[in-house]
């Protein structure tokens, strides 16, 4: 009896840390084992505790128009991508994607339809960024993309086969067809994240000037 009442205590202990390491932002904290191991009420609110954890992560890391990590996610990994460039000698790239004339699309079909093609870039990041790196919806019609372990010019040439992908976009049902202007840098061991970013935005800028629908990498 003395026995079992130490190991429930124990388990309520193990939960009471689980929830208390939620409440204080670690969605990937992993459940304790034994907790999901007896068939009772503690393993039932295990699972709900799962369940939160999913649904919380999803909030607060994810966009919920279009389903790409959040800015509050991206800044989060940029911190990472930091630590790892002093720490393991990582490269890095870092790309700021904004949507050309995108007050236009929704001056002309409709902030719904602008709501939908958000989305419809998103989709093309994203499926562009798989196995190359971190994609964010980093505001309004702009995007962060993260280019992991990769020199420059091998970002430039995969970013250009993203930034063909987009051109396939056109507004439903319209000829009116979507183009993205790009502004890529490489990021350099020791700068601030801020430094790396201002480059890009830089870039970005020029490639709007430049008659948009480019990348400008330097
Ligand atoms: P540029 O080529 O210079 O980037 O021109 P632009 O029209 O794309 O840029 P501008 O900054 O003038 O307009 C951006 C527009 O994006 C204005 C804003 O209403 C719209 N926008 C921002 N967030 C959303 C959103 O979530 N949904 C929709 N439908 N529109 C959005
Ligand atoms: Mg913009
Ligand atoms: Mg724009």
């Amino acid at each position: 009896m003395v026995r079992f009442n130490k190991k429930l205590a124990d388990r309520i202990f193990k939960m009471d840390r689980y929830m208390n390491k939620l409440a204080g932002g670690e969605f990937d904290y992993e459940m304790p084992r034994e907790l999901m191991q007896e068939d009772d009420e503690i393993k039932s609110l295990a699972h709900d505790g799962k369940k939160m954890a999913r649904a919380l992560k999803t909030l607060v890391e994810f966009d919920a128009l279009t389903e790409l990590n959040n800015r509050r996610s991206a800044d989060k990994k940029l911190s990472e991508v930091r630590i790892r460039m002093v720490e393991m000698g990582m490269k890095y790239c870092v790309c700021i994607a904004d949507i050309d004339f995108f007050k236009k699309v929704n001056d002309t079909y409709g902030h719904e339809m602008g709501d939908e093609v958000l989305r419809m870039v998103a989709a093309k990041l994203k499926k562009g960024m798989v196995g190359k790196g971190f994609a964010a919806r980093w505001g309004g019609e702009e995007f962060l993309l993260i280019f992991d372990g990769r020199e420059l010019d091998i970002a430039k040439r995969e970013l250009s086969m993203i930034m063909d992908d987009v051109r396939t976009i056109y507004v439903p049902d319209t000829d009116r067809q979507i183009t993205m202007s790009f502004g890529l840098t490489a990021m350099i061991a020791g700068e601030s994240t801020d430094e790396a970013l201002s480059r890009a935005d830089a870039n970005l800028y020029e490639a709007k000037e430049g008659g948009r629908n480019q990348i400008v990498c330097k």
